[in-house]
Parts: C-alpha cells; sequence; structure tokens
C-alpha cells in the first residue's frame, strides 16, 4: 500500500491550483477526479455560454487564463485545464468519483468503490456542479411540463416556442432571461427582489471584483468560519446588466419580475393571491450547495450546518483547514467558491499540508 502525504479530490480550478503548489512543495500526492476529462464543471456547462459570457476566469499558478470571445467556454477551459495539467506533469488520476473518505488512526483512506488511497492529508476540491438545489413547493409532482435546472439547460432552441418560467436571483437567471427573451416567452420569479448595481459595466465588474466582491467574500468567510452554510458570494454583491441583456430589458422582462409563486399546479403556478400563469417549463436558476456527501463519515460538519474553516494566512480565502480535523482542507467552498477563490485556496492548503506534515511526523512501528 502506497501512503500518500496528500490526497486531492476534485481537478476543477482549485484541485489544479492546489496540485501545482503542492507539486513546487515536493508534496507526494495524488489528484482523483470524477470526470472522464479534463475540464472540471465548465466542461458542462451549456453549449451557448461563451468566452464573452463568462464573468471572468482567474489565470490559474503560472498559466494565464483563455482571453475573451465568442468561442464555447466548455470547449476553450476543458483545453486549457488539460494543458495545464499536461505542461506541470499534474498527477491526475481519472475517472475516480470517490464515495467517502473515513479516519484510520493518524491517517485518512479515500475510496471510490473497491479502490482506496490512503493519506496523511486530504484537500477537497469537489465544487457544487454535481448538487443543484431545487427548492421545494407543494404540487410539484404533479407538473406536466418540463422541469429543468441550470445543469440541464439546453440552450434557446430547445425552449423557442414554449412558455418559460425563470425562476432564481442569480446571475444565471439574469443570463438565461436575457438569452430566452428575444426567442420564446420568459416569466421570472425570484425570492426576494433581486439588488442591481447602477454601476455595472464590464469595467466596473473588473473594479466590482477587486472592491465590493472582497467585502461580499469576507461577510461569506465570516459565515463559514462560524460553521455555517456559505452563502452564494452574489447574493451579496448584486446584478448587472450586459449588453447581452439589453433585448430583455427592452422587453421589460427584468421588471416584470414576481415574487414566488405558492403552489405549482399541473400546468402552470399559482401565486398566494390567486393569481395563475400557465407555464410549459420551469427552468430552476436557484443554485448549488457544496458536494461534500463523501466527507460524512469524518463529521466535519457543525451543528450550525456548514464546514467551519480556519484560514491559513490574513487573505480571507485563505479560510481552507477544517476547524474539527486539520488533516483536511476544503478549497473552492465559501469565501474561495470562485476561480480566483479556488486559485488562492490551492495556495493555502497545500501550505496547511506542508504544515501539518512538519507538526505531526508520521510514528511508524
Ligand atoms: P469544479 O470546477 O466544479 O471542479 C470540481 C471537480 O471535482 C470536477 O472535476 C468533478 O468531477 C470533481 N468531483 C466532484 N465530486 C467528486 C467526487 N466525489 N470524487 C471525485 N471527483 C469529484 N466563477 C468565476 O470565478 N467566474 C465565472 O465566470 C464563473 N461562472 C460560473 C458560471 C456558472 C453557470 C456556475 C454554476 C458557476 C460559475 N462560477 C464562476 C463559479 C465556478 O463554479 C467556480 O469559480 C469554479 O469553476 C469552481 O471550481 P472548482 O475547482 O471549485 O470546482
Amino acid at each position: 500500500m502506497h501512503l500518500y502525504d496528500a490526497v486531492v479530490i476534485g481537478a476543477g480550478q482549485a484541485g489544479l491550483s492546489a496540485s501545482y503548489h503542492l507539486r513546487r512543495l515536493d508534496i507526494d500526492h495524488v489528484v482523483l477526479d470524477a470526470d472522464a476529462r479534463p475540464g472540471g464543471a465548465w466542461q458542462h456547462r451549456w453549449d451557448t455560454l461563451t468566452m464573452d459570457d463568462v464573468h471572468g476566469v482567474a489565470d490559474l499558478p503560472d498559466g494565464p487564463a483563455p482571453g475573451r470571445g465568442g468561442d464555447r467556454a466548455n470547449n476553450v477551459i476543458p483545453g486549457w485545464f488539460g494543458d495545464y495539467e499536461r505542461t506541470f506533469g499534474l498527477p491526475v488520476v481519472r475517472p475516480v468519483r470517490v464515495d467517502r473518505v473515513e479516519s484510520d488512526g493518524d491517517l485518512l483512506v479515500v475510496r471510490a468503490g473497491e479502490r482506496a488511497w490512503t493519506t496523511r492529508t486530504l484537500v477537497n476540491a469537489t465544487g457544487t456542479w454535481t448538487r443543484p438545489f431545487v427548492p421545494s413547493y407543494p404540487g410539484a409532482e404533479t407538473f406536466v411540463g418540463e422541469q429543468l435546472h441550470t445543469v440541464d439547460y439546453p440552450g434557446p432552441e430547445h425552449l423557442v416556442g414554449k412558455r418559460v418560467l425563470v425562476v432564481g436571483g442569480g446571475a444565471s437567471a439574469v443570463q438565461f432571461l436575457g438569452e430566452l427573451a428575444p426567442v420564446t416567452d420568459v416569466l421570472w420569479a425570484t425570492r426576494r427582489p433581486p439588488v442591481w448595481r447602477d454601476d455595472w459595466s464590464e469595467q466596473a465588474g473588473r473594479d466590482w471584483s477587486e472592491q465590493t466582491g472582497r467585502d461580499a467574500i469576507t461577510l461569506v468567510q465570516e459565515r463559514v468560519a462560524r460553521g455555517l452554510p456559505p452563502a452564494s458570494v452574489v447574493s451579496v454583491t448584486g446584478l448587472g446588466l450586459r449588453p447581452q441583456e439589453q433585448e430583455a430589458a427592452r422587453r421589460g422582462v427584468y421588471d416584470a419580475r414576481r415574487p414566488m409563486f405558492a403552489r405549482i399546479e399541473p400546468d402552470g403556478v399559482r401565486w398566494a393571491d390567486g393569481s395563475f400563469e400557465h407555464v410549459d417549463v420551469i427552468l430552476w436558476a436557484t443554485g448549488f450547495r457544496p458536494a461534500v456527501a463523501h466527507l460524512a463519515p469524518l463529521h466535519l460538519r457543525s451543528p450550525l450546518g456548514g464546514i467551519a474553516l480556519t484560514s491559513v494566512g490574513r487573505d480571507v480565502q485563505t479560510a481552507v483547514i477544517s476547524t474539527v480535523d486539520p488533516r483536511v482542507q476544503l478549497v473552492g467552498y465559501g469565501p474561495s467558491a470562485s476561480t480566483i477563490g479556488g486559485n488562492r485556496a490551492g495556495r493555502a492548503a497545500a501550505t496547511a499540508v506542508r504544515r501539518h506534515l512538519a507538526e505531526s511526523p508520521l510514528l511508524l512501528g
């Protein structure tokens, strides 16, 4: 049996960054990834999401991100990740879907079916894409139309001629409405009124990620430090309309937003005031939850429902060390759930792993 110093689970932005830094520190590790190909969640994004549509993808360490343009993100980013893995010789093994991580004395055992890897530390970088969240509403099972989540979004062609209700107040909902309004009949419902940012523009977006974004990330980090489930960073920073959404804005789609309906009926949705809208499709752009079910045997969760994390440094995105079990690092979780955050957290995790290995020498025999 080989004993690894670290096992990384997940080869998205966060996992690749962690692996790069572990390699630089000469830490013996393997990266286990559930997908058959490089690309993390990006390979599963819908075909009409171009590099012009993404909010901004941060560089990987020593790996500049591809530029903007009309090419499909689900093609460009996997290509970039694949090149990166090869260039730096990162030890990625795929496809391996980890189903359990168990503690065995000082060691951790990472299991995928019959296969197992034994390690002294763990870096979990499994993202959120495999845990789509759909809120429950009475009558959902009676709906005869189609219910789709962001992960199923088939693109506008499939929805032409249908009446589509987009649910959710985040960036994906805004983008879907922008894309669908010119070709089909759309409605919008959100739980809370969306927070629009007046200063939105490409430049303001960049400035935002430097300034306002930091405050938002700090709020998420404070939640995570207390052991609360992480909130979405966008939910606290506000939304903007880009040129791609101007047509939908002109049609008044964003102004006609309604609060959430009270129940779902076979051919539509009904609000508490009794009003009813017929819809053919409900598109749930209602976000994701961290994909951490395989960590359940380690009992990392606090009574408040989240996994409490401690920071490595002063940067809020270095909150990666499980407060309960310092052998375990979570990257791309909470304050680091963005490409820039994943990048920084990967470095922090490698630092934390090195410290842990130095402070907890293996007592053989
Ligand atoms: P992922 O890219 O999801 O990678 C996780 C990896 O872990 C996957 O390869 C998966 O196969 C693997 N995995 C999962 N479970 C297991 C398991 N049990 N065993 C083994 N492997 C497993 N952020 C930005 O900064 N800019 C953007 O423009 C942006 N756009 C976004 C658009 C959409 C529609 C969404 C949903 C999110 C967007 N984000 C964006 C947030 C984005 O998801 C993250 O920034 C980043 O891509 C996440 O990287 P990650 O490495 O944490 O996770």
